[in-house]
């Protein structure tokens, strides 16, 4: 015999692909207390068993949710897809220094030569001159250039960047990454992420 609300559960994960989603792949969206994401890169996001866990220590607000339950003896729950943060964060200026987040600035060109392919990273003043690794000593480059400009400087491989590197700043960031989105973006997340793409819509 099969229980009511069991028969009743299964129906409802037909109809939903959320609900039998496997809850390692729900984590939530973390928003700041002004409903903006925490941070773009890398996008704030938490494994369920914290985000509920900062549900219970009143930590956060559910903005919006999956399909997919968690059970407990004492209580059922959805797992939360977006939630915000009760008290303020101030959000740095500035995105972390990752592989990621260089690539992004580069738009995932080689500096150099404009290729997509075959991506690594040059010292622009090489390492052995002292050159650093640093927001504006590193650029995107193809494998070849890199290899063809080897321990020189750009002026000495006669190579010239296509745009000196800098530091960017989270919105600078931001704006590049509008044409990279991420592979998984859950529904109830698009509205927090990406407004102005649905003002244009
Ligand atoms: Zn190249």
């Amino acid at each position: 015999m099969f229980h009511p609300e069991l028969i009743e559960r299964a129906a409802r994960a037909r109809h939903s692909p959320d609900a039998g989603r496997n809850p390692a792949n729900c984590p939530a969206l973390v928003l700041n207390a002004d409903y903006t994401p925490l941070s773009y890169y890398p996008l704030s996001l938490w494994p369920w068993q914290t985000a509920i866990k900062a549900v219970f220590l009143e930590r956060v607000d559910i903005v919006a949710s999956y399909e997919r339950e968690v059970h407990s003896p004492s209580l059922d729950m959805k797992i939360p897809s977006v939630i915000a943060l009760r008290q303020y964060v101030r959000p740095s200026e500035f995105p972390a220094f990752t592989r990621f987040n260089l690539f992004l600035r580069d738009r995932f060109v080689c500096q150099y030569c404009g290729d997509p392919h075959n991506l690594t990273f040059d010292h622009v003043v090489p390492r052995r001159l002292g050159g650093k690794t640093t927001w504006e000593n590193v650029a995107t480059a193809c494998a070849p250039c890199n290899l063809r400009k080897g321990g020189r400087t750009p002026k000495q491989a006669h190579m010239q960047l296509q745009v000196p590197p800098i530091r960017p700043t989270n919105w600078q960031l931001q704006e590049r990454g509008k044409a990279f989105p991420p592979n998984y973006l859950h529904d109830t997340w698009r509205d927090w992420l990406y407004w102005d793409v649905e003002l244009e819509a």
